[in-house]
């Protein structure tokens, strides 16, 4: 099993690059190139002058639609340190609570059956179906994030999920009615070995549910900040629907969602089900088809405003410095990472990073060293300028931060072009 463990880990420099990883096909095409980052999510202990850099590059494939990153970074390495908490998000978990209400409501599942969750994080979505008596298990290979998850009770494997994992839970347990595996997909180097997985544990009345962010999210809202070596995928209808069928699924249904600036829910279930293909696949694959998702050409012009926005807050921020503003961050989320690195940032352009996380506090973002900080020393750093970097929740960080800072500071955002953060 150990083998199995790793060998799905391992890194192929060539995945992604030369080939997909998702159908294995050579037909990919370059779709935006952000040079030399580094990686998003490792922060870094003290200020540090050289920074380890790879290519970030999305390249989209023409025979499945997937989009994608090569290799840099083993998923060992990602989840070794994991910072990222989905409780600290009332957002998120109120759409947790909602999804699991719906599911529950809907008779999907009861007390007799089984919900597994992959990437069950701190446990903030499968609480709700313990809250019901309705029996969980989670999957989430950050240790330090699933000791959370287990004090509220909740069982934990902290695993990768690969095909062997799924293959022992199946002899331990059979299907699962429900299986949740929202925002993981992405960070899946081996994407055929998680669908492998995916399909032994679906049975003819399990239903998969997959919710993320999609590529014509990235391309139609500007969400270029999402792209960062963590992420190998970038998912479409398409590239589900055809991957799916690769390994014996079916897309059912896809709707949307508003979460993380709007997400695609994605319903799968067996090749063997009675169930019948919702019109809603179609008319996802066929809404990318005709937005040229899978063009090369709509790239090139895409490539070209990224570099237009970018220009625009490299050019504010020196304005602002000029001005003798002081500019501060909000939330050191990898988004923040992308977005920094891809200009060329100054030393103090951004004083400080503050976030909420006790844990990323006192660490310091790549490029230059910039400090996180705990919102209490944003208060006392007397900020003129907030930069918020989390776009999908920037006004409940703006109402937020209203609450505690001078009614004079003002809040920002770059994306999707740099705007003024209000009221709404
Ligand atoms: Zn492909």
């Amino acid at each position: 099993m150990a083998d199995d463990l790793n060998s799905s880990q391992e890194l192929d420099p060539a995945r992604g690059r030369d080939f997909c990883r998702g159908c294995a096909g050579k037909n990919l095409f370059s779709a935006l190139d952000l040079g030399d980052l580094p990686l998003a999510n490792e922060l870094q202990r003290e200020p540090q002058e050289h920074v380890e850099k790879f290519p970030l590059h999305l390249r989209i494939c023409k025979d499945c639609g997937l989009g994608q990153v090569g290799d840099v970074v083993t998923p060992a390495r990602i989840f070794g340190d994991y910072r990222y908490l989905s409780s600290m998000s009332s957002t998120f978990l109120n759409h947790a609570k909602t999804l699991v209400d719906m599911l529950v409501q809907n008779s999907e599942v009861n007390s007799s059956e089984w919900v597994l969750e992959i990437a069950s994080n701190d446990g903030y979505l499968l609480k709700n179906f313990l809250n019901q008596g309705i029996p969980v298990l989670g999957i989430e290979p950050a240790v330090n994030v699933s000791k959370i998850a287990r004090g509220l009770g909740i069982e934990t494997i902290s695993e990768f999920f690969t095909r062997r994992l799924a293959m022992d839970l199946f002899d331990k347990r059979g299907y699962p009615k429900i299986i949740i595996a929202n925002n993981v997909m992405a960070h899946v180097p081996n994407l055929k070995d998680f669908l492998q997985g995916l399909a032994v544990l679906c049975g003819p009345n399990t239903k998969i549910i997959v919710e993320n962010p999609t590529l014509l999210g990235i391309l139609d809202s500007m969400q270029f900040d999402t792209i960062y070596h963590e992420h190998y995928s970038y998912l479409s209808a398409t590239s589900v629907d055809f991957l799916c069928q690769i390994v014996g699924l079916r897309l059912n249904k896809v709707e949307e969602v508003a979460i993380h600036g709007g997400s695609n829910r994605y319903w799968i279930g067996s090749m063997n089900s009675n169930e019948e293909k919702n019109a809603s696949v179609e008319s996802t694959i066929e809404a990318e088809r005709d937005r040229k998702v899978f063009s090369q050409e709509t790239w090139v012009k895409y490539s070209q405003s990224v570099n237009k926005i970018l220009c625009t807050f490299q050019a504010w921020l020196e304005d602002c410095s000029e001005k003798g503003r002081r500019v501060y961050g909000y939330g050191a989320a990898a988004k923040a990472s992308t977005l920094i690195n891809a200009i060329k940032l100054k030393p103090d352009q951004i004083i400080a990073i503050a976030d909420i996380s006790e844990e990323k506090q006192s660490r310091f973002m790549p490029p230059l060293g910039i400090k996180i900080i705990s919102p209490s020393d944003l208060v006392k750093g007397i900020p003129t300028d907030i930069l918020i970097f989390p776009w999908n929740i920037e006004h409940e960080i703006f109402l937020e931060l209203r609450k505690i800072l001078d009614g004079e500071v003002k809040f920002w955002s770059a994306i999707p072009e740099l705007h003024e953060v209000t009221y709404q």
